[in-house]
C-alpha cells in the first residue's frame, strides 16, 4: 500500500459510512411509516368487514372503536407520544396498561417520578418513609416548600397527581423491608432504584431477581452520576456486578458527602426514560451497559458490563436463592452499614475532657485565655464557624500541631493568664464525633488540658445560638 493510500481510504471509509448511515436513518423512518399505515389500514378494514357484514354501528362508536383503547382525552393529554413513529399508539397503550414502583422520593426519584407521572405510565407506585426537609430542595424538585415537615409520599404523590390525574398513584409511606419487599414489589411491573445505600441496593436487586422483575438502577454523588438496568432479559443483576459489598468507607452519601442537585436530576429522568423504553417495549434499555456521567467535564460514556454470572448467589444457574431466604437475610449485616443511618455517636472520652457548648460559652464570656481547634475540613468551616477558632482539620492534626502551641502562648500573653496552667485548649467539629478522636490525639501529644465541645456545632447551634447556620 502507497504510504499516502492509507489517509485516503480512511477518509474513504468515513465518508462511506455517512452515508450508508443516513440512508439507514432515512429506510427505518421509512419502515415506521409504513408499519403505522399498515396498522390504521388493518383497523380500516376490520371495521369495514363488521359494517358489511350487516352490523349498524353509529358514527360515534365508529370513532371511539379502536383497539388501542385511548380515550379522546388520553390522545389528546399524549398526542406528542402518538406523533413519534418510533413509539406511537402502540408505546402508548404498552406505557398505560404498565406500572412502575421508585423506591424513594429523593434526588433520583424527584425527575424520575415526574417523568413517568407525565409521560402515562398507568399505575406509579412511591415508596419513602421520610419527610421534607430545606436542605433537600435544591437536588428533591418534586417537593415544594410548604411539605416541609410532611411525608415525601405524600407530597411527591400530589405533585404526580397534579401533572396527571388520569393515572392511579400508589403511596407506600414505609421503608423498605425484607419483611414487606416481596409484597410491594411483586404488584409492579418494573422497578426503579433512587436509594442511595448498599443494604438498600442489595436488598431491591434481590427482591427484582426472586420476582423476575426489571430493576431500573442509578446513583449520583459529588458531580458524577451512574445508570443501568438489572436483571432484564437475562443480563446481570446488582450482585453479579457487586458479588461483595463495597467497604463501608468507600459508601458515601450524600447527606454528608455533598452532591450538586442537578447531576441525580438527570440520572433521575434517565432512569424515567430507561423504564418508558421497557414499559413501553421501545427502543434498547441500558441492559449489560453503564452509563457513567462526569458533569464537570461533561462527558457522558458507555461501558460495557460483565453479563449475568453464573455464579452469583442471586441469580447464577446453581442458586436457589428462594423468597423465604430473602426474607430472612440480613443486609445491614451484609453490607455492614445501616440501611437508615442514624447520626453517629462516638463517645470516646472521659466526662472530664468534655465540655457542653453552653458551658463553653460561660468560659468565653468570663474571658478565659483559649485556643478553639476547629477539626472541620477546610470547604465545611467556609461554610461557618466560631469567633476565634482556627481550622486545623483532624486529617492535618499531627503535622500542624505547633500552630495549636503558638496560638496559646499568643493567647497568654494577651489575656496574661492567671492560672500557672496556661491557655486551655478545646477542639469542636460539625456534630462531635471528630473532636473526640481529635482531643484524644492532642492527649497523646501532651495538651492535657484539651476538652472536646460535646455535639459539636449542631449543638451550638441548638443550645446556645438559634441562629447559627446549620448544614
Ligand atoms: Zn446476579
Amino acid at each position: 500500500m502507497e504510504s499516502n493510500g492509507g489517509a485516503t481510504d480512511v477518509s474513504s471509509i468515513r465518508s462511506e459510512i455517512e452515508t450508508l448511515k443516513a440512508a439507514k436513518s432515512d429506510i427505518e423512518q421509512r419502515i415506521s411509516v409504513l408499519e403505522a399505515q399498515l396498522r390504521e389500514t388493518t383497523i380500516n378494514q376490520q371495521k369495514t368487514d363488521t359494517v358489511s357484514n350487516g352490523t349498524c354501528r353509529s358514527i360515534s362508536t365508529v370513532y371511539s372503536d379502536n383497539s388501542h383503547g385511548l380515550s379522546p382525552d388520553m390522545i389528546y393529554r399524549y398526542s406528542r407520544h402518538l406523533l413519534l413513529p418510533s413509539f406511537g399508539v402502540q408505546g402508548q397503550s404498552n406505557l398505560l396498561k404498565s406500572s412502575v414502583l421508585v423506591v424513594g422520593a429523593g434526588g433520583l426519584g424527584s425527575s424520575a417520578l415526574l417523568y413517568l407521572a407525565a409521560c402515562g405510565v398507568g399505575r406509579l407506585g412511591i415508596v419513602d418513609h421520610d419527610v421534607v426537609e430545606l436542605s433537600n430542595m435544591h437536588r428533591q424538585v418534586i417537593h415544594t416548600e410548604a411539605y416541609i415537615g410532611q411525608s415525601k409520599v405524600k407530597s411527591a404523590a400530589a405533585a404526580c397527581r397534579s401533572i396527571n390525574s388520569s393515572i392511579q398513584i400508589i403511596e407506600h409511606g414505609e421503608a423498605l423491608r425484607t419483611s414487606n419487599a416481596l409484597e410491594i414489589l411483586s404488584q409492579y411491573d418494573i422497578v426503579v432504584d433512587g436509594t442511595d445505600n448498599p443494604p438498600s441496593r442489595y436488598l431491591i436487586s434481590d427482591c427484582c431477581v426472586v420476582l423476575g422483575k426489571p430493576l431500573v438502577s442509578g446513583a449520583a454523588v459529588g458531580l458524577e452520576g451512574q445508570l443501568t438496568v438489572y436483571n432484564y432479559n437475562g443480563g446481570p443483576c446488582y450482585r453479579c456486578l457487586f458479588p461483595t459489598p463495597p467497604p463501608t468507607t468507600a459508601c458515601q452519601r450524600c447527606a454528608d458527602s455533598g452532591v450538586l442537585g442537578v447531576v441525580p436530576g438527570i440520572i433521575g429522568c434517565l432512569q424515567a426514560l430507561e423504564a418508558i423504553k421497557i414499559a413501553s417495549a421501545v427502543g434498547e434499555p441500558l441492559s449489560g451497559r453503564m452509563l457513567l456521567l462526569d458533569a464537570l467535564s461533561a462527558r457522558i460514556r458507555i461501558v460495557k458490563i460483565r453479563g449475568r454470572s453464573s455464579q452469583c448467589e442471586a441469580c447464577g444457574e446453581n442458586s436457589a436463592f428462594t423468597q423465604d431466604q430473602f426474607r430472612n437475610f440480613d443486609y445491614e449485616k451484609f453490607t455492614q452499614s445501616p440501611q437508615f443511618p442514624l447520626p453517629l455517636k462516638l463517645n470516646l472520652l472521659s466526662a472530664d475532657s468534655r465540655i457542653s457548648s453552653k458551658e463553653y460559652k460561660e468560659r468565653v464570656d468570663n474571658g478565659e485565655a483559649h485556643v478553639l481547634v476547629d477539626v472541620r475540613p477546610a470547604h465545611h468551616f467556609k461554610i461557618v464557624s466560631l469567633p476565634n477558632s482556627i481550622n486545623i482539620p483532624l486529617a492535618n492534626l499531627e503535622a500542624r500541631l505547633h500552630e495549636i502551641s503558638l496560638a496559646m502562648k499568643e493567647e497568654e500573653k494577651h489575656k496574661g493568664s492567671e492560672s500557672s496552667s496556661g491557655a486551655s485548649v478545646y477542639a469542636v467539629c460539625r456534630r462531635g464525633n471528630d473532636s473526640q478522636r481529635a482531643v484524644q490525639y492532642l492527649h497523646k501529644m501532651g495538651f492535657t488540658s484539651a476538652r472536646d465541645i460535646v455535639g459539636g456545632l449542631e449543638s451550638w447551634g441548638r443550645d446556645v445560638d438559634p441562629h447559627f447556620p446549620t448544614y
